[in-house]
């Protein structure tokens, strides 16, 4: 093949000045310029290295004919910066943001600004990769190591993990954790009738696919008739109300069951621990330690267990263990556990998480201190005295004595009226039934607010009187008698200067985006762009409560259907839910559905989902949340699906299958051939087709998983393909999008009709629509785009994995290839061989790229030994050959310890990462000082210093400590 120079597309040109050229001008899409690294010049240079003269003639070579999308799909075209933003001010507008006095587990809170701007508005913290590469991620490592203690501390329990996706999926978790961990051999779930509606729906969703029967029991008198393997109780309950959880625990505890208490973890300030009252696990959300409401998310979720129940924890746990030098070095502890490596045994398919929000929670009490967050508690719960004292003295009678910060008020057949008096004067009130209604005070209430509510109710009172009059409403024998956060880290960094350098101490140790690249293969670590991120902030998007009236929430509702709307189009779908907020979410919620749909159509015995041994780990363990087998089918030779394999199970399953669930392209980077007859052939079974669509970044624009390729449901990955930032682990959002038949059992919401269709199999999140306040990233990206910028931009991200492919295949063979031998977005090279030869582990190149500043690519996922490098769109050519430069140069390394000049057990590679500390002192290493720490193409004032060496994993599993430990472990330093 001749290469050519393509036309130019678009990139940095000069536009002419002159009569008519601002047609020109407004014809012009300066940001997909911005979004795409290289540009026409740099884009020619690279088809002509893999020997292609377009963009169009690579991806028809690289993507098979049968599945090409023929037509293009209908956007509106690429805009502006500028107009987007006023797009987005005009959506926002039409958001109407009252006082939100709901509650129901969303509370207003005070961001404080220097967390605002340092840490959510921040690339160094939001754009950096879950830290599975421990020694270029110990700032987000000490955040979230932060975050755990605040929970241990305040819960009374022995570990937490490093959050969940929200309160209601924690507390699904605890019901299953309950199950796998308990004694008791029963199917039933008792859950306490002052739960948060949401929870409760939450869990019946999981519990229905798992034959879990769910109890919903007022608990006050004790437990219901009959065994149950588990409790969950609320605390303070959604009412309300504070009592003793200590009876019912004990209760629960005597007849074998293990108890979950989801609590609020700001009235556990003043309250006794739930640990203290014999609990053995607890659930929540971090929401009002400075997270904003955001229509529902992102937000982390916690949960925390005794010791015992350690090892049966779903989701990451944060660990202390040591580096080569002996010193203290945090990483993830107890992966094993996990769904990468547990497959369908894992504990839960928790993947991408909250970490950004956990940082943000975690720093809010670092910054505040026990003794702030105890005033900030004790003048949320005066407020609600004072409130309630001013109802009752007007004569309104108030359900509970004991409570923290929620009254609920009885007004007989005039709850609508007092509800739309409160709403005239600006403020939200929970609707609880026809005669009740419920009122949440928080950080941000004001007099100005009670005052409102009181005459919403008719009374009216003066708050400084009642508030000398009024005793607190807290049970005395319930105060909290034990201290919390006592380590020095929360108690340091309490002016904003000490904040900011403290925060700015941590980003500096760990290595993002916005450092250099991180090609890390499957995660499509893609821009995250500034304008993309700014609505993300704003009021109108940041401070909506979940639950308010719909009609206040015009501006959001227009948005999140609109992108809904898009993604049908960019998928071949019919609708599209934005949920879950995961993609391990959207994945439950796709099986689900699959699950339905056989269901509905008398199919009860199909739970098969047949599953190719290359998939990502989620997928089986989603399969067994959803109550289906998992069947494993074989990977052939190169690596695509084994099709005699697939057929065999095809036949022994066929009157039981429910599912195939493939990624596509596949999980080793290629566009296999024959995916349609391969879906014809489940079809033609009675199963369904469940396409991963965690690699869209390889079809958008290109092929559709609902049209020619042929699934039945999909999910996608917000936070990969549509440019939402990865946040170190989090938040993510992993819609589920299907063809019609499937469309009736999507997820829905209790608590908001318009969230779902009636026939749905309930929520999959506690939030309407999930993690809503970031779905204005998406939206944003695929409006500064349009159809044509979409579509090179996958262009350009497969142009850039198979440049890398045929740059580096002379140094180290590239695994698996497609159709005339090329990849698609990613490719994986095989360090099998070398580490046969020479000793060199995936590992060991991992690390020494640390030293050439650069983040891994995946480690030994999908095949052990290999590294799976996707550049992604975003990256120009300079960055990429600096990466093939820094890959061919370790390669030369390699080569000398294969040769025996270096010996194999001292050489960069096996210790590798170096630090700045080994700049000083004694040198006795058989390579020098300078190869060690400035290896070629390393500028020494540009270096990136990792702050630890290599970390022992194993150490650290063997001595679990989870939590902030103590200063004098830091002696070494
Ligand atoms: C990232 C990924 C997932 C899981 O998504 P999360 O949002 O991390 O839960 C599933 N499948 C594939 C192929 C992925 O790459």
């Amino acid at each position: 093949m001749t290469p050519r120079t393509p036309a130019p597309t678009r990139a940095h040109a000069v536009l002419p000045s002159g009569p008519g050229s601002l047609t020109g001008l407004e014809a012009a899409s300066p940001f997909t310029g911005r979004h795409i690294g290289p540009d026409t010049d740099e884009q020619a240079k690279m088809l002509a290295a893999i020997g292609y003269g377009s963009l169009d003639e690579l991806t028809d070579a690289a993507v098979p004919a049968a599945i090409r999308a023929l037509a293009g799909f209908e956007l509106p075209a690429a805009r502006t910066e500028a107009e987007v933003l006023a797009e987005l001010r005009e959506l926002a507008s039409r958001n109407t943001v009252l006082t939100s006095m709901i509650g129901l587990g969303y509370h207003g809170t005070f961001t404080p600004p220097v967390i605002t701007r340092n840490v959510l508005e921040n690339p160094a913290w939001y754009t950096a990769y879950t830290p599975y590469q421990p020694e270029i991620s110990q700032g987000r490592l000490e955040a979230l190591l932060n975050f755990q203690t605040v929970v241990t501390d305040l819960t009374g329990l022995d570990v937490a993990g490093a959050s969940l996706l929200d309160e209601s999926t924690a507390a699904a978790e605890a019901m299953t954790l309950a199950r796998r961990a308990g004694r008791a051999k029963s199917d039933v779930f008792v859950v306490d009738a002052a739960t948060l509606p949401q929870t409760v729906a939450v869990v019946r969703t999981r519990a229905e696919a798992l034959g879990i029967e769910v109890v919903v029991a007022d608990t006050a008198d004790g437990l219901p008739e009959g065994g149950c393997f588990g409790v969950l109780l609320q605390y303070p309950g959604a009412d309300g109300l504070v009592r003793d959880l200590t009876p019912v625990i004990e209760a629960a505890h005597a007849r074998g069951a293990l108890v979950a208490v989801a609590a609020d973890l700001l009235a556990l300030t003043v309250l006794r621990a739930p640990g203290a009252m014999g609990a053995d696990i607890a659930v929540g959300t971090t929401q009002r330690f400075g997270v904003p409401m955001a229509f529902g998310g992102p937000h982390a979720g916690y949960l925390a267990v005794r010791e015992k129940l350690t090892r049966s924890m779903p989701g990451r746990l944060v660990g202390v263990s040591v580096d080569a030098d002996g010193a203290p070095a945090y990483r993830l502890a107890l992966q094993t556990r996990e769904q990468h490596i547990r497959r369908e045994k894992a504990t839960s398919n928790i993947c991408t998480a909250q970490v950004l929000l956990a940082v943000m929670a975690g720093m809010y009490a670092v910054y505040h201190g026990p003794d702030g967050l105890a005033s900030i508690a004790r003048r949320t719960h005066r407020y609600a005295a004072v409130l309630a004292g001013g109802l009752r003295a007007g004569g309104v009678e108030v359900v509970h004595g004991d409570f923290f910060d929620t009254v609920t008020a009885r007004v007989p057949g005039r709850a609508e009226q007092v509800l739309a008096a409160a709403r005239a004067a600006g403020v939200n009130l929970r609707p609880v039934d026809a005669d009740h209604v419920a009122i949440t005070c928080d950080e941000t209430t004001l007099r100005a607010h009670v005052e409102a509510v009181w005459g919403a109710f008719g009374v009216s009172g003066d708050v400084a009187a009642l508030d000398a009059e009024t005793a607190d409403a807290l049970p005395s024998g319930l105060l909290r008698d034990t201290e919390f956060l006592t380590h020095p880290v929360f108690h340091t960094h309490r002016s904003e200067t000490d904040m900011l350098r403290y925060l700015r101490r941590l980003a500096d140790k760990d290595y993002a985006l916005d450092r250099g690249m991180i090609p890390l293969g499957s995660c499509t670590m893609k821009l995250n762009a500034t304008v993309e991120m700014e609505p993300i902030t704003w009021p109108e998007f940041a401070n909506m409560h979940p639950f308010a009236p719909v009609d206040q929430a015009a501006g959001y509702l227009e948005l999140i259907d609109g992108l809904a709307d898009s993604l049908a189009r960019i998928t071949g779908y019919a609708k599209v839910s934005l949920q879950p907020n995961a993609g391990s979410q959207g994945e439950l919620a796709g099986l689900l559905a699959v699950r339905a749909y056989h269901h509905a159509n008398g199919d009860t015995a199909r739970d098969v989902c047949l599953i190719p041994s290359s998939a990502h780990g989620t997928n089986a363990a989603s399969a067994v949340m959803a109550g289906m087998r998992v069947v494993v089918v074989k990977t052939g030779e190169n690596g695509d699906v084994d099709l005699a394999d697939l057929h065999a199970r095809i036949e022994q399953y066929r009157d039981t299958l429910a599912v195939l669930m493939v990624t596509y392209p596949s999980t080793h980077g290629v566009f296999e051939e024959g995916i349609e007859q391969v879906c014809a052939a489940i079809h033609e079974a009675g199963g369904q087709v469940y396409v991963d669509g965690a690699n869209l970044n390889a079809l958008v624009g290109l092929a559709q998983p609902g049209g020619a390729i042929g699934a039945d449901v999909s999910h996608l990955n917000l936070h990969k393909t549509f440019c939402i930032p990865h946040g170190g682990g989090g938040p993510g959002v992993g819609p589920v999008a299907v063809r019609a038949h499937l469309a009736p059992y999507l997820p829905n919401h209790p608590l908001q009709p318009t969230a779902g269709p009636e026939t749905g199999v309930g929520p999959i999140s506690a939030a309407p629509w999930g993690s809503a306040a970031i779905l204005p990233i998406p939206w944003t990206y695929l409006r500064l785009m349009g159809p044509e910028g979409l579509k090179e931009a996958t262009q350009v991200a497969v142009l850039g994995a198979n440049y890398i492919a045929k740059r580096l295949a002379p140094h180290f063979p590239v695994l698996y290839t497609g159709p005339n031998d090329l990849v698609a977005h990613e490719c994986i090279i095989d360090l099998r061989g070398i580490t046969k030869a020479t000793g060199v582990s995936v590992d060991d190149v991992a690390k020494r790229l640390i030293d050439y500043g650069f983040h891994a690519p995946t480690m030994s996922f999908p095949v052990p030994g290999t590294l799976m490098i996707e550049p992604t769109e975003s990256e120009n050519l300079h960055e990429i050959d600096r990466f093939c430069d820094a890959m061919i140069a370790i390669k030369g390394e390699i080569d000398r310890v294969a040769s025996g000049d270096l010996p194999a057990d001292d050489n960069p590679l096996a210790n590798a990462p170096h630090t700045a500390a080994l700049l000083a002192g004694e040198w006795a290493h058989a390579y020098t000082r300078e190869e060690a720490v400035f290896p070629a193409g390393v500028v020494p004032a540009e270096k990136y210093w990792p702050p630890v060496r290599r970390i022992d994993g194993a150490q650290g599993d063997r001595n679990l400590v989870c939590s902030c430990p103590p200063i004098e472990a830091y002696g070494a330093n």
